[in-house]
C-alpha cells in the first residue's frame, strides 16, 4: 500500500491491543494508520492458549487484579471501564461465540484462537483503517511543531532492493509493540528502545510464565511424565516463597505445565537475586504426613510378603518408582516386611517433599510474557497516555504490567487498547 505524508493517528503494532486501540480510535474524520513489522498481524494473538485463545478469565475484580501483583492497580481504571465481560460481549457482536472453562477461563467456542484475530481485521477492514504490514518502525523522534516523525524499514524482510526507509509524520502515536516473548511472533523488545529514546523509564525485563531448568539429570529421566493434582511449592533457604496446586509436566531440561509457569515469576525473581532456589513437590498435597504414614503402613501390610517396588508402584505413577528406588537407596526387592521406621521416614518425605534445585529458566524463546516494560508512574492510566510526552499512547504487553495464566494477560493487552484507542 501506498503511504501517505501525515496521519493523524498511527498504531504502532497489530497485536490485539494495537487492533482494538485502532478501532476505539475510529473517527470517519480522522486519518489513521497501523503499522506491522511482520507480513502477518495478530501472529502471538493466534497461538495464544496453544491455538485456542484463553482470551479472558471470569474472576471477579479483585481477584482479576491480584494476578498481576503490585502493578495491577494500574489496571483499575482501565477495567473499571472495559472488563471481562465487556470483552466477551465485544467479540459477541463481532460474531464469535464463547465458552467458560475449568478456572473460569474463556476460550472461543469453536477452541480457535485466530477466529478472535480474524473478527479484530474484520472489523478493521470495514472501518477502512489501512494497516500497513512489513512496516517495522526503526525510529521515532518529536518535533518542535508538536508532530511525531516517524521511520519505517519497510520490506525489510524481503527482496534487498525492495526494502525502503520511509519517513511519515503523526500527530499521536499508539505504541503497542507487545513484549520480548516468543520473538518469532514480531514482538522482540523493539518498543522499549523506542520508547526509552523519547525519555521513557524501562522497568527491567525479563521472560515469564516461562520452563524452569532444573540441576542434575532428574527431570530429564523423567521427561514427558504429567502430574496432576500435585503441590508445588518455591523455597529459598527456610523461607516458602510461592506455591501452586494442579498439573505439571518434566522436561528434557527441567519441569513445566501450568503450575510452574505460574510459579515462574517468583523463580525468575530469585535467581536473578542469585539466590539458591528449590522447588518441593508434594505428589500426596490431599493426605498430611500421618495420613501418608497410615498409608504406607496399610499397604506394607496388605502386601507384607512383596518387594519395595511393588509398593512404590501403589503410591506413585511408573516412571517415578525407579527415580524413587535410587533416591532411597533401597533395594527394589526389599521384602514389605523388612521395611523399618526410617525407610518408611525417608519414602513419606519423598512423596511429600520431592525436591529440584533450580539452575535458571529458558530464554524469552519460550516465555509468554514478558515481565517490567514501560514504568507505569510514567503512563496515565486513565488514558494510557505517556506524562513525559503528550500524544504518546502505549497499550498492551510494552507497560511493566503481566499476570500469570489465565486469560488475564490478553485482558490487560485489550483493556489497556481500549483505553488508548477511546482517548
Ligand atoms: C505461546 C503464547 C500463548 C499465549 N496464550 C495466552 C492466552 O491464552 N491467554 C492470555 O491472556 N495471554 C496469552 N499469551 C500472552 C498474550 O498473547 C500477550 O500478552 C498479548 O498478545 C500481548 O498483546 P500486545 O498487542 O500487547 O502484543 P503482541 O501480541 O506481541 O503484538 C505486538 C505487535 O507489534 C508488532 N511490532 C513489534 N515491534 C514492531 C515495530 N518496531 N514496528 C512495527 N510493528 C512492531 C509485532 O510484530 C506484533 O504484531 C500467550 C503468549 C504466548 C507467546
Amino acid at each position: 500500500m501506498m503511504l501517505q505524508n501525515q496521519y493523524d493517528i498511527i498504531i504502532i503494532g497489530a497485536g490485539p491491543a494495537g487492533l482494538i486501540a485502532a478501532i476505539e480510535s475510529y473517527k470517519s474524520s480522522e486519518k489513521i494508520l497501523i503499522l506491522e513489522k511482520m507480513h502477518n498481524p495478530a501472529l502471538k494473538l493466534r497461538i495464544s492458549g496453544k491455538g485456542r485463545c484463553n482470551i479472558t478469565n471470569n474472576a471477579v475484580l479483585e481477584d482479576f487484579i491480584s494476578h498481576f501483583g503490585k502493578n495491577g492497580r494500574f489496571l483499575k481504571f482501565a477495567f473499571a471501564n472495559f472488563f471481562n465481560t465487556d470483552l466477551i460481549k465485544y467479540f459477541e457482536k463481532l460474531g464469535v461465540q464463547f465458552k467458560l472453562e475449568r478456572g473460569e477461563r474463556y476460550f472461543p467456542k469453536n477452541d480457535d484462537a485466530g477466529e478472535i484475530a480474524k473478527a479484530l481485521l474484520n472489523k478493521v477492514k470495514l472501518l477502512n483503517i489501512p494497516i500497513s504490514t512489513n512496516s517495522e518502525v526503526i525510529n521515532i523522534t518529536k518535533l518542535p511543531d508538536k508532530k511525531f516523525t516517524i521511520t519505517i524499514n519497510k520490506n525489510a524482510k524481503h527482496i534487498q532492493k525492495n526494502a525502503q526507509r520511509i519517513q511519515i509524520k503523526a500527530d499521536k502515536i499508539v505504541l503497542a509493540t507487545g513484549g520480548k516473548s516468543y520473538p518469532r511472533t514480531g514482538s522482540t523488545g523493539a518498543g522499549f528502545k523506542l520508547a526509552s529514546q523519547l525519555g521513557h523509564t524501562i522497568t527491567p525485563i525479563s521472560p515469564s510464565i516461562v520452563p524452569i531448568e532444573i540441576k542434575g539429570n532428574a527431570a530429564k529421566k523423567l521427561q514427558g511424565l504429567s502430574l496432576k493434582n500435585v503441590k508445588a511449592q518455591v523455597w529459598c533457604g527456610n523461607k516458602k516463597a510461592d506455591e501452586r496446586f494442579g498439573e505439571m509436566l518434566f522436561t528434557d531440561f527441567g519441569l513445566s505445565g501450568p503450575i510452574i509457569l505460574s510459579l515462574s515469576k517468583t523463580v525468575v525473581k530469585l535467581v536473578d537475586d542469585k539466590e539458591k532456589v528449590f522447588i518441593s513437590i508434594d505428589l500426596k498435597p490431599a493426605l498430611d504426613h500421618k495420613m501418608v504414614e497410615r498409608r504406607i503402613i496399610r499397604e506394607i501390610t496388605e502386601h507384607s510378603k512383596q518387594g519395595f517396588k511393588h509398593l512404590l508402584k501403589k503410591l506413585l505413577p511408573g516412571k517415578l518408582v525407579s527415580v524413587f528406588i535410587k533416591k532411597l537407596k533401597i533395594s527394589e526387592e526389599k521384602q514389605l516386611n523388612q521395611i523399618n521406621s526410617e525407610e518408611r521416614r525417608k519414602l513419606r518425605m519423598l512423596l511429600k517433599e520431592f525436591q529440584f534445585e533450580v539452575a535458571g529458566y529458558r530464554s524469552f524463546n519460550h516465555a509468554i510474557v514478558t515481565s517490567g516494560g514501560i514504568c507505569i508512574k510514567e503512563i496515565n492510566p486513565q488514558t494510557m497516555e505517556s506524562k513525559l510526552v503528550k500524544g504518546l499512547y502505549f497499550a498492551g504487553e510494552i507497560i511493566d504490567v503481566d499476570a500469570d495464566t489465565g486469560g488475564f494477560n490478553l485482558q490487560a493487552a485489550f483493556s489497556t487498547g481500549w483505553v488508548a484507542g477511546r482517548s
